[in-house]
Order: C-alpha cells, then structure tokens, then sequence
C-alpha cells in the first residue's frame, strides 16, 4: 500500500462512519427495520451480534441473532472486562461485548446496535459516539397487539414487557438523549426517516470502501 493511499485509510477510519444506535420498547419494531437496512445495504452495516441470558425465540440463531449463554458465562465475561455495556432487561440479562463491536469495524463496515434505555446511558460514556435513534411505537395499546401477534411472549413476559415500554416511552423524550424518535406506525414510512437520518453515514462507509 503506498503512503497516499495510507494515510487516506487512516482519516477514513478517524472521520468513519459513526457506529448506529438503536433503542426504543420491544415489539417496536427496531428487529424488522433493522433487517431491512442489512439486507438492503448489504457489506454496509454489520449488526453488534448481543449476548443474552434469555432462551432463543423460534428462527432465532446462536451467533447471529444473538449469543445466547448462561447468566455464568456472561457474568464470568463480564468480570473479566469483556463488555463494553451489559443490563438486566424483563429478568434476563443483556450485553454488548468489545469483540460483537471489533468484528464489525474488522469488517470496515458501519456498527449497528439494538440495545435498550440502560443500553443508551452506558453508550453514552463511552468514547464510540454512535447516532442515537429511539423506535417507538404509536401507541402502549398498538405495541400490546404487536407484541400478541409477534407470539413470542409468555403473558408474564408480556406484561414486564409493556411495562418496560412505558417507561421507556416517558424517558424517552428527554432532550438530547436520541438524535430522532422515529414512530413506527407505517413501516415504509418509518424505514424512509431511518434511511434519510443516515445517508450521510451509508455514503461515508460506501466511499471509503471504493478507496
Ligand atoms: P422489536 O425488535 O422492537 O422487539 P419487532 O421488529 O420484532 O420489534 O416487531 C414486533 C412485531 O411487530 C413483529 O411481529 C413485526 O412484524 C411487527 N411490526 C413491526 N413494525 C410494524 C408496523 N409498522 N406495523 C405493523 N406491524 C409491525
Ligand atoms: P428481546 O428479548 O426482545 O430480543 O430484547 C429485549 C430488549 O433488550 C430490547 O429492548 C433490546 O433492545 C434489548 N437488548 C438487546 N441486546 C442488548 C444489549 O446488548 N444490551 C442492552 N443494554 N440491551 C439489549
């Protein structure tokens, strides 16, 4: 590689794409919009594969959509410094570790997260400097129905689940804590602002890839 070119990769990686957070209630639908943005910008963005303590849901594979482990296991990495931030969440624990976010730049590409409210304040004493983006629903009765037909929930799961999304839905509006609230009503709707919020970010990574 010559100097030139160098020294171009090294201020693609220091002004590089900025890692994407994304939070809000669950059976919000950050999964689904998510899942759109992987398989429409493919080799764009790499998802923070999370560390679970919670049983796979039907489909759901280890290593891709999270890893699922024993709360052991987990506390035994997190002790030993493995995790750049970890909550407990509706009687499970969750956590994001160093290496979910390295695979991801190893791959030159954008980092995108799905974590919760606990999720967003560790992230925001790191030095990653993600955009905040908070999916909420359009209303508790509309994410109730959701999260029914998603059947992946037992009622007591259900329950602690709604509950968590009320709180989160009030936290949520703090000034400053996200960049865009974006209201899942519409999907393509919803879809079009998460896609117009980072363009600049898709076109950042696209460019330094053709470098
Ligand atoms: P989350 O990842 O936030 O928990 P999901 O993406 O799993 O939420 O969405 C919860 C359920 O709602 C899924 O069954 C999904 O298909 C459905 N869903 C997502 N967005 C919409 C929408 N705009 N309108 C109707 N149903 C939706
Ligand atoms: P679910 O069980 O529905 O997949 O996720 C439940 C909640 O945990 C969601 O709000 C999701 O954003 C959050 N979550 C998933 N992975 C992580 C993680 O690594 N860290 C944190 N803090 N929250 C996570």
């Amino acid at each position: 590689m010559s100097w030139r070119r160098a020294l171009l990769r090294t201020f693609a990686v220091m002004v590089g794409p900025r890692p994407v957070v994304l939070s809000g209630p669950s059976g919000a639908g950050k999964s689904t919009l998510l899942k759109r943005l992987l398989k429409d910008y493919e080799n764009v963005f790499g998802f923070s594969v999370s560390h679970t303590t919670r049983n796979p849901r039907p489909g759901e594979v280890n290593g891709k959509d999270y890893h699922f482990v024993t709360r052991e296991k987990m506390r035994e990495e997190i002790d030993a410094g493995g995790f750049v931030e970890n909550a407990e969440f509706s009687g499970n624990m969750y956590g994001t570790s160093k290496a979910a976010i390295q695979a991801v730049q190893a791959q030159n590409q954008i980092c995108i997260l799905d974590i919760d409210m606990q999720g967003v304040r560790s992230m925001k004493r790191t030095d990653l400097n993600p955009i905040y983006i908070s999916i909420q629903p359009p209303s508790i009765e509309i994410l109730e129905k959701r999260l029914r037909d998603r059947q992946t929930e037992t009622e007591e799961s259900l329950q602690k689940r709604l509950n968590a999304a009320s709180i989160d839905m009030e936290l949520s509006k703090e000034p400053g804590l996200f960049d865009l609230i974006i209201i899942n009503d519409d999907v393509d709707v919803a879809y079009s602002e998460l896609k117009k919020i980072l363009v600049e970010e898709i076109q950042k990574a696209q460019g330094s890839k053709k470098s």
